[in-house]
């Protein structure tokens, strides 16, 4: 497969807005081919799509491949849920552009504006379909404003709609000029290419103008053409221009249909083939070298080192598989693979690709494609694979810290080895699921972004592996900082009779809000403590700042500054050093103090205008801070603040009876701020 024909892909939307409706499209239409003969009356086909859906796995698998005209589409798996924002991020982190689909009806919605932003950051060229234009209050042109408006200025026109909602006929493709007619037979799967209807052409005309138009600004040679005749522009000229633009982030070019009725599924592949990006073309990634740290870029080359991104575990009935993000070189079944996170090196086994219905045996995976791996033990998510010789580091995914967790224990004690096995593997495939054995009381813990996230595992336990589990209540995951400036000194000393043990360590602690956890510099000068022991202080520090001083817990956003001590030339060692580090860093937060952190959750409740002001109320008793109250249509008002994780217990079950049931509400963790004193004593911190 030559790499500029792959088409790594992701769709982003908001719940509902018809992300499986289309997904099942692409994979019915492009394994069309060698079904056509089959088609009677379009039973076959249905047959084959509800059995898609009611076996459902593959739609949700983390990365599946189909073939659309000369590209291999890889569609990668994006939740369209904020509570996971982690599984997001790492799926924008494999893909290389993906589709926005919106709700005709609704536009933009909240949900997938906040996935929309995190794609900017990732910068991935993107399209836009609007969906559902079949549906009774779908409108185009608005829902184009509600893109140009919350998402991107340069939302572009492909298409206009001929009809809405039950008159919705088909998309006018203004490349095309032509109106695009499917066929109800054979579930759309054929389609012609018509003349424009009488009543839409001055519309079209009008909008293919606009489009070439906004096409032409961006190359001075189009211009040239466009100022002497606009006709002299080519399809082959306008493609390839607007191509770059898309790839540039200046468009976002928008499409249309009902997926449902299998309407407009077509171009829009042929829109991804056209203007969304090959692995060639997105910036190359970027890592660092395992050995010296140096920073490396990762050309896409097939022929380069073997590099590698984990970006998910799975587990299904054949065992475990790892998907792979190959940056660069070739992979084959039975190379050795080295993984420097963890220091291992493993052995591929087989390898393959993921379809819809099968999976297909692959002899090696090649740079820029993604492929799924069975045999390895030991790779999780985030993690780099290459070769020993010249192993790199890509860069990490970063997870935020559990907020919530909650003990658990199994209802028939004879499941509770299996339980442990269970939430290890669940863990090996979440990097923002852990679980923790309290050593002192045998409690099994398990931690997560929100109560729903563990909701979903203990669902997850149930359905899939029949085991049912007790849980206790909820409890925050609070953490600590430094309050304020503060030096302390550790000296480490035993006496013993042949050779005593001796460590002195200066340090300084102070806050630093700007850190995820605790930084350690170290300035000690080597006359004042050996370089040997450098490590060792380093590890004193962080595992106390681990194991959080005072009440326990982690301590975070703190800087500690190493700044000197003392050493015996005999009477030295790791062990001494380590343990005066640890008795310096208890005394200085003892002397500075310490403020107690709580999680603060982005939250953002939907609710039909009537309820707002009760919910309001409600929330700001729930100590929560409003940014914004906005109407959407059709009577809906969405509320976006903050609010202490705390004071959110049991939301779920409040929002519904305080709205009847019409209310929603998703929220994530945005970071930590101090326990206001007054709270202190209400909350507790068992
Ligand atoms: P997802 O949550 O984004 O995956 O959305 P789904 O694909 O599950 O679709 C949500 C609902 O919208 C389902 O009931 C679909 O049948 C419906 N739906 C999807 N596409 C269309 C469409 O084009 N027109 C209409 N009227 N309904 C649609």
């Amino acid at each position: 497969m030559d790499m500029m024909r792959i088409r790594n892909l992701g769709i982003i939307a908001h719940i509902d807005a018809g992300k499986t409706t289309v997904s099942e499209r692409f994979l019915f239409y492009s394994g069309k081919e060698h079904r056509i003969g089959e088609v009677d009356e379009g039973t076959a086909t249905m047959d084959w799509m509800k059995e898609e859906q009611e076996r459902g796995i593959t739609i949700t698998s983390a990365a599946t491949s189909f073939r659309w005209r000369d590209c291999l589409i890889n569609l990668i798996d994006t939740p369209g849920h904020v509570d996971f924002t982690a599984e997001v991020e790492r799926s924008l982190r494999v893909l290389d552009g993906a589709i926005g689909v919106f709700d005709g009806v609704e536009g933009v919605e909240a949900q997938s504006e906040t996935v929309w932003r995190q794609a900017d950051k990732y910068r991935i060229p993107r399209l836009a379909f609007i969906n559902k234009m079949d549906r009774i209050g779908a409108d185009f042109w608005r829902s184009v404003r509600s893109i140009e408006r919350k998402l991107h200025p340069g939302a572009l026109v492909l298409q206009i709609p001929a009809g809405q909602e039950k008159e919705f006929v088909g998309a006018i493709d203004l490349m095309l000029m032509k109106l695009i007619r499917h066929d109800g037979a054979s579930l759309g799967s054929q389609y012609t290419f018509e003349e424009i209807p009488a009543s839409e052409t001055s519309r079209a005309v009008e909008a293919r103008a606009r489009l070439v138009e906004r096409i032409a600004e961006t190359s001075e040679e189009l211009m040239g053409l466009w100022l002497e005749d606009p006709a002299l522009i080519d399809e082959g000229r306008l493609r390839s221009a607007l191509r770059s633009a898309v790839l540039a982030g200046r468009f976002v070019p928008v499409l249309l249909g009902a997926a449902l009725r299998n309407k407009g599924i077509q171009r829009l592949l042929d829109a991804v083939c056209d203007y969304l990006p090959s692995p060639r073309d997105v910036p190359v990634a970027k890592g660092v070298d395992a050995k010296g740290g140096k920073q490396v870029e990762i050309a896409c080359n097939p022929d380069g080192p073997v590099v590698g991104l984990v970006f998910k575990t799975a587990s299904d009935a054949h065992g475990d598989l790892t998907y792979i993000r190959m940056y660069s070189g070739r992979l084959r079944s039975g190379d050795a693979l080295f993984n420097p996170r963890r220091n291992k090196t493993e052995r591929v086994g087989d390898l393959y690709r993921m379809h819809a219905n099968e999976r297909e045996a692959l002899s090696e995976g090649k740079a820029g494609d993604i492929v799924a791996i069975v045999g390895l033990k030991h790779a999780v998510t985030g993690d780099t694979l290459c070769r020993k010789g010249d192993a790199v580091l890509l860069e990490g995914m970063e997870f935020p810290n559990t907020v919530l967790s909650v003990a658990i224990e199994p209802k028939a004690s004879g499941d509770r080895d299996r339980l442990v096995e269970i939430l290890g593997r669940l863990e090996k495939e979440d990097p923002t699921f852990r679980v923790h054995l309290n050593q002192e009381t045998g409690e099994l813990v398990m931690s997560g972004m929100g109560e729903l996230h563990l909701e979903v595992v203990r669902n997850r336990l149930r359905d899939e592996f029949k085991l049912f589990v007790n849980v206790g209540a909820p409890r925050v995951s609070y953490r600590q900082a430094v309050a304020s400036m503060a030096v302390g000194v550790g000296r480490f000393e035993q006496k013993m009779e042949k050779r005593g043990l001796f460590a002195e360590v200066r340090l300084r602690v102070e806050q630093a809000p700007e850190q995820a956890g605790v930084e350690v510099r170290y300035d000690a000068s080597p006359q004042e403590i050996p370089r040997a022991f450098e490590q060792a202080v380093r590890e004193g520090v962080r595992g106390a700042a681990e194991g959080g001083a005072d009440l326990g817990f982690p301590i975070i956003q703190s800087r500690v500054i190493v700044e000197g001590g003392k050493f015996h030339p005999t009477e030295s060692n790791e062990v001494a050093f380590q343990a005066a580090a640890q008795m310096a860093f208890s005394e200085a937060v003892a002397t500075g103090g310490l403020v107690i952190l709580e999680p603060l959750m982005a939250l953002e409740v939907r609710v039909p205008v009537a309820y707002v002001g009760e919910v309001i109320g409600d929330l700001n008793v729930r100590r929560a801070r409003i940014d914004e109250t906005d109407m959407e249509s059709q009577g809906a008002t969405v509320i976006r603040g903050s609010v202490p994780l705390a004071e959110m217990m049991g939301y779920s079950t409040r929002l519904r009876s305080l709205t009847q049931g019409r209310g929603g509400f998703s929220m994530e963790p945005r970071n930590y701020q101090a326990v206001p004193p007054e709270v202190q004593d209400r909350l507790s911190f068992a």
